[in-house]
Order: C-alpha cells, then sequence, then structure tokens
C-alpha cells in the first residue's frame, strides 16, 4: 500500500500536520522516532525538544500558573461556561506533546514508533526504509524532525555522556548526583540560561561558562540567571576538558581564558551541561534536499513549506534556524499539510 502522506517527526510540527492531514482525510501516518538509546543520548527521542522541558509559558491558549484568581475577576460568569471545570491552566513541555499526540491519533492519524533511516527522493512515490527494516512508499512527506542540541565535540564529553554530561537539565538535572553539588553549565544563550536558572533547584552552585564577555541571551532570561545568587559566570572562558573517572563520571570542568591561554583553571562539579545552539535532524535524508548553510531545510516556494524536492514538505525547527519556536513549529506544520493536500489533489492522489 501506498501512503497519501508520511509524517516524519513527533514535535508540535509533526503533530500539528498529522492532525490537519488527518482532518482532511488523507489517512497520514507519523513516524513518531524510536525510543533507541543512540536518540536518548542525541536527544531525538520520540514527542522532541518539547518533550525535554518543564512548564511552557509562551504556547497560546495555556497561560501559566492557577488562573483561578485572574479567571473568578475578569471573566464574565456567562462566558465561564467556555472555561475548564477546574479552571487551572499552564502546560508542561511533556503534557502539551502528549496532547498534540493524542489529537493527531483522535483524527485517526496512525502513529508507529520507528525511526525513518533513508528516504529515496529520486522518484514518486517515494521509497522509505525504517530502522526496524520495514520499507515503505508515500506520495508525499512531510519532514518535521526538529533539531537536537549540541556538544562541544571533546572526547571527554562523549566519555561521560550518561556519566553527568548532559544537554538537557530538565530531563536529567533531577538525578541524585547532581543534588547539593556544584554543576557547569556552558553556553551564552538562552537555553544556557533557562538550564542554569532550572539546575539552582538542585545544584549547590552553578557555574556558566561563556566564551565571552556578554551573554547573546535575551535581557529578562540573561537577567534572571545574573541575579540568582546560586549562579556564578566564568566569563570569556572555555571548556577544554571535562574531567572524571569511569566510577564517579564527571568531578569537574577544566577551562582556559580566552585572553591568556595560560590562565586555566579547574572547576569541580558533578555535571556538565551543554548549551551551545541545535543541529537540525536531517542526516537520514543525506544531503538529498538543499539546506542552508547550517544544514536546515529550505522551503524553495516563499512562505509555503514545498522542499527542493516537488512532493516533500518540510516543517518546524528542521526548517527553521531562527524562530525555532512551538507555536511557530505548530503553525508550519499545519502550513505543511495543507500544502500537501492541495499537492496531492492536484496529482489526482485523494
Ligand atoms: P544560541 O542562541 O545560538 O546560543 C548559543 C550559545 O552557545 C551562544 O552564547 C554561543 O556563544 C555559545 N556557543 C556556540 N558554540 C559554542 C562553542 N563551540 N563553544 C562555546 N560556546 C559556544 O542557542 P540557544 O541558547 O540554544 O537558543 C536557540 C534559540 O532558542 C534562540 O532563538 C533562543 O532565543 C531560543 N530559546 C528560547 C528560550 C525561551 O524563551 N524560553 C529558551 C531556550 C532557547 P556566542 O554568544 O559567543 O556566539
Amino acid at each position: 500500500m501506498t501512503e497519501k502522506v508520511t509524517i516524519i517527526g513527533s514535535g508540535p510540527a509533526g503533530w500539528t500536520a498529522a492532525i490537519y492531514a488527518a482532518r482532511a482525510e488523507l489517512q497520514p501516518v507519523v513516524y513518531e522516532g524510536a525510543e533507541t538509546e543512540e536518540n536518548r543520548l542525541k536527544g531525538t527521542l520520540p514527542l522532541g525538544q518539547l518533550s525535554q522541558t518543564t512548564e511552557v509559558e509562551n504556547f497560546p491558549g495555556f497561560p501559566s500558573g492557577d488562573m483561578t484568581a485572574y479567571l473568578d475577576s475578569s471573566i464574565d460568569d456567562d462566558k465561564r461556561r467556555y472555561m475548564a471545570p477546574h479552571q487551572k491552566h499552564g502546560v508542561s513541555g511533556p503534557e502539551l506533546m502528549e496532547l498534540m499526540r493524542q489529537q493527531a491519533a483522535n483524527f485517526g492519524a496512525r502513529i508507529v514508533t520507528d525511526d525513518i533511516v533513508s528516504v529515496d527522493t529520486s522518484e514518486r512515490p517515494f521509497k522509505m526504509k525504517t530502522l526496524s527494516g520495514a520499507e515503505i512508499t508515500s506520495h508525499a512527506v512531510i519532514i518535521a524532525t526538529g533539531a537536537r542540541a549540541n556538544y562541544l565535540g571533546l572526547p571527554s564529553e562523549e566519555r561521560f555522556k550518561n556519566m553527568g554530561v548532559s544537554a538537557c537539565a530538565v530531563c536529567d538535572g533531577a538525578l541524585p548526583r547532581f543534588r547539593n553539588q556544584p554543576v557547569v553549565v556552558v553556553g551564552g544563550g538562552d537555553s544556557a540560561m533557562e538550564e542554569a536558572t532550572f539546575l539552582t533547584k538542585f545544584a549547590s552552585v552553578v557555574y556558566i561558562v561563556h566564551r565571552r564577555d556578554s551573554f547573546r541571551a535575551s535581557r529578562i532570561m540573561a537577567e534572571r540567571a545574573l541575579n540568582n545568587p546560586k549562579i556564578q559566570v566564568k566569563w570569556n572562558s572555555v571548556v577544554d576538558e571535562v574531567l572524571g573517572d569511569d566510577q564517579k563520571g564527571v568531578t569537574g570542568v577544566r577551562i582556559r581564558n580566552t585572553d591568556d591561554a595560560d590562565q586555566s583553571e579547574v572547576v569541580e562539579a558533578t555535571g556538565y551541561f551543554a548549551a551551545i545552539g541545535h543541529t537540525p535532524n536531517t542526516e537520514f535524508l543525506k544531503g538529498q534536499l538543499q539546506t542552508n548553510e547550517k544544514g536546515y531545510l529550505i522551503w524553495t516556494t516563499p512562505h509555503r513549506t514545498m522542499t527542493s524536492v516537488e512532493g516533500i514538505f518540510a516543517s518546524g525547527d528542521v526548517a527553521d534556524d531562527y524562530y525555532r519556536q512551538a507555536v511557530t513549529a505548530a503553525g508550519t506544520g499545519c502550513s505543511s499539510a495543507l500544502d500537501a493536500e492541495r499537492w496531492l489533489a492536484a496529482q489526482g492522489i485523494e
């Protein structure tokens, strides 16, 4: 059987595409990714990056916190019937993703917990292979595989992954090894601020190691971090090596001053968190679709989700190195389903 539309990826873009494609009666199938150790280490497990965060404060429709007092004072009684009975809003990243997944399933999207490992774009319908060895064909394909966190690329980072090295404080920060211990966060963007601030719940002190003398992060997030008494910043510093041993895992980090190469320092820490940006998950495409210089998929028609191969659409962070928000990913996920629907109709495939 040839699928009408196959959606690869299971973040906000993938699920929104699935909701729209299912409601358009395209019977979409979603490859949500495989639950493998490799994907866990890479940060590419099903449900994507949002499933690795805590509270989501900026997804429209989910104001954070307990809304009871606000609703009591601001919503007229006759409008209260629109509100959920518990009157408590806010949503966590994992909850939002599970809700989107369920919403797609409710409309009939089929969900396969497997990775697509290759797509042959040379002929239509497209042939794809899965990690578990299945072969599928599909008229249209929506790529919504997102992006993943970067590491510095040090051998010592690799050595201590799972033993104190992580790129996701929210996933790993509560582990016993970080409780009441010093930890290090590398980076100067919003991710670094968010991770460092989150880690102060558990760690005794959080060192942010940043290669310059000012943060790239938004002012509000930088100030929140700088005002936190548990956070100390090592400015103009780079990490040369993550230190540790096979028994204890990470025991510290050797950092070097960028102004004075001779000035190096060992910061004792049981944890090392990389927060230095992201890489789009496009390896399985093996260079068959056009990308920008950072490897993000390119939309070849402005404001439309068409890629350089007709019949293949892209949405979410895999095609966005600029906004990278859950709501923009959901928005382009919707666009990609509509684009695919119209393209299929034009091909006479309904
Ligand atoms: P980012 O903004 O690209 O910041 C990456 C940081 O890592 C920069 O400070 C950069 O240093 C540093 N860096 C990169 N490569 C490095 C290397 N090899 N060695 C040392 N340092 C390195 O990435 P991000 O923080 O992940 O944020 C990505 C996007 O998501 C942004 O648009 C951000 O606003 C958004 N975001 C938003 C929130 C939120 O609002 N809650 C949370 C997280 C992320 P330089 O500054 O020197 O380049």
